[in-house]
């Protein structure tokens, strides 16, 4: 089979940049299967649907007209890289991802990114739900406070405001959000490597990950 990579982890723990760049350095396709959740609450909130109107956003996540192309994520033709991270439709992403309909709906189309000659997938339920055959787990962390940090960061370095107390507590509110949801909750799964960055710069992180795909 192809082989894959999974990398799961909380918010903002630096997955998304360190999966592209493994994907990069194997020569590997990479899904941010996180999109894929801030597709379905976007299109969601454009529709005027509730987030707990299960029914409708499983129809939505079934038929999400979603392409991603040059690092770019579109929506129905349209470039909604940038609303997809808004924090409303962050916030809508953990909620609709609680709904077990819609994680349903989104099986199949993740499924489908594995082809040779390899994949690397991040999200967090790559390693349990997606991809248990996966020749590569990866949990991926950082305290909350490291991530914070680094959010802020990238946001003043946009020239946006950020304020850390509500960032930090934003992130805390999801990463609970995610671990206790009943349905493919966030966590370590025995067959995974710990890989916590708290303390390492992300050339460090890959080289992590691309010592457990190769040994
Ligand atoms: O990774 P990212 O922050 O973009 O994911 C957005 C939201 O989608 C997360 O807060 C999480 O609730 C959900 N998600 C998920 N399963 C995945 C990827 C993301 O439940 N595999």
């Amino acid at each position: 089979p192809v082989p894959v990579v999974a990398i799961d982890g909380p918010s903002a723990s630096g997955k998304g940049t360190v999966a592209a760049r493994v994907a990069e350095a194997l020569g590997y396709h990479c899904l941010d299967s996180g999109s894929l959740y801030r597709l379905v609450a976007l299109a969601g909130i454009r529709g005027g649907l509730s987030f707990d109107d299960e029914a409708g956003l499983a129809a939505i996540a079934a038929t999400l007209p979603a392409r991603f192309a040059d690092g770019r994520v579109f929506l129905a033709g349209e470039d909604v890289t940038d609303a997809i991270r808004s924090e409303e439709a962050s916030g809508g992403a953990s909620k609709v991802a609680a709904l077990p309909a819609v994680r349903s709906a989104l099986l199949d189309r993740q499924r489908d990114y594995r082809h040779a000659p390899g994949l690397v997938a991040e999200g967090r339920d790559m390693g349990s739900v997606i991809f248990p055959d996966a020749g590569t787990k990866i949990f991926l962390t950082a305290t909350a406070e490291a991530r914070a940090e680094r959010r802020y960061k990238q946001l003043i370095e946009k020239g946006m405001a950020a304020n850390m107390k509500s960032l930090l507590k934003d992130l805390q509110d999801r990463d609970a959000r995610d671990a206790a949801r009943t349905v493919a909750p966030l966590q370590k799964l025995p067959d995974a490597a710990l890989l916590d960055t708290t303390e390492m710069d992300v050339e460090q992180a890959v080289g992590f990950v691309l010592d457990r795909v190769r040994s």
